[in-house]
This record gives C-alpha cells, sequence and structure tokens, in this order.
C-alpha cells in the first residue's frame, strides 16, 4: 500500500527548489514509509534538480505548456494561472492512489503519515476565512477525469483569488459543511500568521504543530540570518525559521560532502 502512496511538492523556480528540498529532506528525517515526489517546471536550473535528485524518489519536470491539449487550451484563456495548472498537475500521478500534497513553503516537524488515512479533499482551515480550506496542505487521489474537470473548471471560473486555493476552494465547494473527517486539524498546516492573530491560542497548542507552513510573502529562505527576522518581532517565527535553515544547512552540507565540489544546491 505505502509504495503506490506518495507526498507531492512542487517548484517552479530555483527559490522554492530550496524549500522543497527542506520538504524532502524532513520527510526522510521522520522516515516516511511513502514515496517523495517534487514536481519542478522547464525553468528550474539543472544543479538545482540534481540537488532535489538525491533528496525526492522522483523529480518530475512538469511543463504545462507541453501537456495534454485540455490543459494547454485552458492555459491560453487563464495564462494568469500559470503556477495553479502546474499545481494541478499533481492530479496526473495516476500511478499513486493517493497522494498528500505540500506546500515547498512548510516545515514538517514529525512523522506524518497517518494522513493517508484521509480521503480526497481533506485539509485544514484557512485562518483568514475558516470556511475555506488552505490549499499548502492537502490529501486527494490522482485522476486524470479529476484533472479534466479542474482544467474545465479553471477555463469557466478562473480562481477568485488568483491562485489555486481559490479554484480548489469553488471545485471541492462543500468541504466545509459535508464531511467533518475532510477537515484536517489546523496543526498539519499551522500558518505562521496565527501566531500574531491569536497568539495565546499558539501558546497553548503550538507545541503540537506537525507542518509549519510560512504563508505570505516572506518565506524562510528569503530571510538570511536571525536579526532578519527580529524585524518581524517574532520569537516562536524566528524559532521555526531557524529550524528551516537549519534543515537547509544540514542537506547543503551532506550534498556538498557527497559531491567533493560546489554543491549543487541553488
Ligand atoms: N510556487 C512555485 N513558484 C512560485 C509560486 C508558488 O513553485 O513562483 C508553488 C510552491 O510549491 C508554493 C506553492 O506554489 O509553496 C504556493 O505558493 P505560496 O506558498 O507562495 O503561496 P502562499 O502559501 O504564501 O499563499
Ligand atoms: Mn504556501
Amino acid at each position: 500500500m505505502p509504495a503506490n502512496q506518495a507526498f507531492v511538492t512542487l517548484a517552479t523556480t530555483d527559490s522554492y527548489c530550496m524549500g522543497a528540498l527542506v520538504v524532502g529532506q524532513c520527510l526522510r528525517r521522520h522516515r516516511t514509509t511513502r514515496q517523495t515526489v517534487v514536481m519542478v517546471s522547464t525553468n528550474v536550473s539543472s544543479q538545482a534538480r540534481a540537488a532535489l535528485g538525491h533528496v525526492f524518489d522522483q523529480v518530475l519536470v512538469v511543463d504545462v505548456l507541453d501537456s495534454g491539449d485540455q490543459a494547454h487550451l485552458s492555459w491560453l484563456g487563464r495564462p494568469e494561472l500559470g503556477v495553479t495548472f502546474t499545481k494541478l498537475h499533481c492530479w496526473t500521478l495516476t500511478q499513486y492512489s493517493k497522494c498528500v500534497f505540500l506546500d515547498a513553503d512548510t516545515l514538517v516537524l514529525c512523522n506524518v503519515d497517518e494522513l493517508f488515512e484521509r480521503e480526497e479533499l481533506s485539509a485544514a482551515p484557512d485562518p483568514g476565512w475558516p470556511d475555506c480550506f488552505n490549499s499548502g496542505v492537502f490529501v486527494f487521489r490522482p485522476s486524470l477525469i479529476t484533472h479534466g474537470r479542474l482544467l474545465e473548471h479553471a477555463r469557466q471560473h478562473g480562481s477568485f483569488d488568483g491562485g489555486d486555493q481559490g479554484l480548489l476552494n469553488t471545485f471541492f465547494s462543500d468541504w466545509a459543511v459535508r464531511d467533518i473527517s475532510k477537515h484536517l486539524p489546523f496543526v498539519y498546516n499551522l500558518s505562521t500568521i496565527a501566531v500574531y492573530t491569536y497568539l495565546p491560542a499558539y501558546q497553548e497548542y503550538g507545541h503540537n504543530a506537525k507542518i509549519v507552513h510560512f504563508l505570505g510573502s516572506v518565506k524562510p529562505w528569503n530571510l538570511r540570518s536571525n536579526s532578519q527576522t527580529n524585524q518581524h518581532t517574532n520569537s516562536h517565527l524566528e524559532e521555526f525559521v531557524y529550524q528551516w535553515w537549519m534543515e537547509y544547512s544540514y542537506l547543503h552540507h551532506l550534498l556538498k560532502t557527497m559531491s567533493h565540489q560546489e554543491p549543487a544546491v541553488p
């Protein structure tokens, strides 16, 4: 069973590849029994791809403009959804029966293989509008039929927030009310902004965090040092950014040692 289940992430730039490397590394560190897959777009450098190849079971190059006709046509009608179409590509991974998608800006803190007990589409509430799910962590079943329907939905309706989250929420539109088992606990997608919006809850429950999500414009790979995180005046956030850099540095060192040359790390 585990062999045909996979964690999937996505990186369309070398910066997001840094995030994806940490996602893959954390899944390994916490000994997932599932496959790990990263989808990259054609513009990602060969060095970044090589580094990802050391960490993930599968590095999949996704070219939306060169994929099936329907994807291509939908893209032509909605060019603003470029990255979103690439993300939707995860539904075509039909060699797997069930997958968990993780944004490249997530930090996995423990083994989360129990997520595979959930059904499509399971996700945690978005902190900004809890009747919407956050699309940074979700359980899904690859299916070409679903993929086709998603593309058609994108072509017809676009996305109310311009990204994959708006599109997926209007597609899986009964998520809020239909089945509570499809509501992942918030600790599986602890958005760092919750630290600001509800600090007492964070202080009470934050230690239960399983996956942290650096949602928003400030990504850990853009924060080079602790002093830079200080500007955002939150020691809790700083702790997670520090942990992210620990994982990244460890990996950087490891890949460097392996190659005995310039690290193939972005
Ligand atoms: N992404 C990417 N390249 C981009 C933007 C996004 O590969 O230029 C992927 C990446 O996996 C990222 C996900 O799409 O984690 C969602 O974007 P992001 O995390 O930036 O959105 P947020 O979670 O902040 O809303
Ligand atoms: Mn994200």
